[in-house]
Formats: C-alpha cells, structure tokens, sequence
C-alpha cells in the first residue's frame, strides 16, 4: 500500500491515480487529490 499525501489515505499501488515527481511515483485515492499534488508537487514531495 502507498499514503496519497494529500488526504493521508491508503492506496493501492495498482490504481491509475498516480503522478511522477522527481523519480518518485505518488498515488491519489482520487483525482481531486491528484490535481491538488500536481498544482505544488514541491509541497508534497518531501
Ligand atoms: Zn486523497
């Protein structure tokens, strides 16, 4: 399982929701918070 950094929730590693960051994959429970990591990808990364 991976955490969505935006929410704080479990995710599962095999959804579509995910973003690339810096050679770091992150992954979303849903697109609201994919959109919201890709506006600041910084904010969220570390
Ligand atoms: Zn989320």
């Amino acid at each position: 399982m991976a955490t969505d950094v935006i929410c704080g929730m479990k995710v599962k590693e095999s959804t579509d929701l995910k973003s690339e960051f810096q050679g770091k994959t992150f992954y979303f429970c849903n697109s609201h918070c994919k959109s919201v990591f890709d506006k600041n990808p910084q904010k969220y990364s570390r």
